[in-house]
């Protein structure tokens, strides 16, 4: 069975990279992120999903190639007020499920820069 690697969101340098595309969450969650007052804060995207507990998922927005929650810092603003409004999404990523998210190949800085490893050549082949 494949070992799902162990990545260390604590000791990543570049943790806005994450974010560029932003995070689907619950409609009613992203209500309650609303009333925070945090500047800037806007969804798009509304579509019937029965995996959400409202029965509806919306999106963060993303301006300028990264999700409008994220601080001039490189930081959650709905992390930095109140965690427990953080999409679930983006507080298991790179992990979805337990298992590496599909996604993190293409955005987490750790597994991209992970060192492929190079095939053993059977003897006597060149
Ligand atoms: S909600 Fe926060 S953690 Fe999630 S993508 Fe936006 S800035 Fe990043
Ligand atoms: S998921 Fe990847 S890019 Fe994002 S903070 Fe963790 S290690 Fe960094």
């Amino acid at each position: 069975m494949k070992k799902t690697p162990r990545i260390n969101c604590q000791e990543c340098r570049t943790q806005h990279k994450c974010c560029e595309f932003g995070a689907w969450l619950d409609l009613d969650a992203a209500k309650k992120i609303l009333e925070l007052g945090i500047k800037g804060a806007d969804f798009f995207h509304l579509v019937k999903d029965d995996s959400y507990p409202s029965g509806y998922a919306t999106s963060t927005s993303v301006e300028d190639g990264r999700c409008v929650f994220l601080t001039k810092k490189g930081l959650c603003a709905i992390h930095k007020i109140d965690y427990s409004l953080k999409p679930a999404h983006c507080k298991e990523f790179p992990y979805e499920d337990g298992k590496l998210s599909p996604f993190a190949k293409y955005l987490c800085v750790a597994v991209k820069s992970k060192p492929k490893r190079k095939k053993k050549k059977s003897p006597g082949r060149k």
